[in-house]
């Protein structure tokens, strides 16, 4: 689940109340490229008796295309995991400002502080696209947040800016240095390179420290997550399955549910905490 340390729109508490009324047994926050709300989240999961696991997820590079890397279950209070995470932020902060100049050369005027003051309506100190989108909206600019991102923001759009890179390997080995397991975010959105294939890039991303495979996920259709459960089995990766709730900036995806009918068995949370305390 995202929160408002980065671009959802309910607090770390308001998520654990939200699953805890749902009842999930456990959840993750997963916050992009901040861990500012984990401590928040357990502490609100100690009160109300929820399973909280920490978790991030890291946008990462391959053969020129990003990809979302997971990481669960690690020390948040690692100082050598807070450290890279405040180079992507940095990288981010000078991304985001490279959107804004693309903006300006298309004609819309938009100022840096406009969008951030988006993301400090939440307290998130994590800026991304989500917001650019939001205030894309209340300027006109277009008329519905898909819009925002296939004309704009997204990959092949007029003001796409690609993230600071950061490859798979040094993701995983940030996230398994601080005691976690990296984890394959929703493969079903995966964008291969060319001359890559699903069974190619298990391969490479495991030699690169990949322990799991979001198998369940609220996009995923039933036989997309069968397929998935069957790559995990055969390439020896753990199962985990995730909503990616982000609130109000995806509102169509409900906690615990996903779309409808996602189901994540609590086995996936016992094996992932089962494995960082190898
Ligand atoms: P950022 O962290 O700035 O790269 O933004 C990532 C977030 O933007 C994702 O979590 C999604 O919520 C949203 N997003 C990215 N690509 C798309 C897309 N093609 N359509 C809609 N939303 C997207
Ligand atoms: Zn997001």
């Amino acid at each position: 689940m995202h929160s408002t340390h980065s671009d959802g729109t309910d607090t770390p508490s308001r998520l654990v109340e939200l699953a805890s009324e749902a009842g999930l047994a456990a959840i993750a926050l997963t916050d992009h490229d901040t861990t500012t709300g984990v401590a928040e989240a357990m502490e609100a999961g100690r009160q109300k008796g929820l399973r909280v696991l920490s978790g991030v997820e890291i946008t990462c590079e391959y053969g020129g295309k990003s990809m979302d890397m997971l990481g669960f279950c690690f020390d948040s209070g690692a100082a050598e995991l807070q450290k890279q995470l405040d180079r992507i932020q940095q990288g981010r902060r000078e991304r985001n400002l490279e959107i804004i100049g693309k903006l300006d050369a298309l004609g819309f005027d938009i100022t840096y502080d406009e969008v951030a003051a988006e993301a400090d309506k939440t307290d998130g100190k994590i800026v991304g696209r989500p917001h650019f989108a939001t205030v894309m909206i209340r300027k006109g600019i277009v008329t519905e947040r898909q819009e925002a991102f296939d004309k704009y923001l997204a990959e092949g759009g007029a003001a796409y800016v690609q993230k600071l890179a950061v490859s798979p390997g040094e993701c995983t080995a940030m996230i398994r240095n601080a005691g976690g397991v990296a984890v394959l975010a929703h493969p079903k959105l995966v964008r291969f390179p060319a001359g890559e294939d699903i069974d190619s890039l298990l391969t490479n991303l495991k030699n690169a420290g990949l322990e799991g495979l979001e198998c369940y996920y609220s996009l995923h259709s039933e036989e997309e997550t069968t397929c998935y459960l069957e790559l995990a089995k055969k390439y020896e990766l753990l199962v985990t399955g995730g909503s990616d709730y982000h609130g109000g900036n995806k509102p169509e995806i409900k906690v615990g549910t996903g779309m409808g009918n996602l189901r994540v068995p609590v086995e996936c949370a016992d094996k992932l905490e089962a494995r960082a305390r190898r």
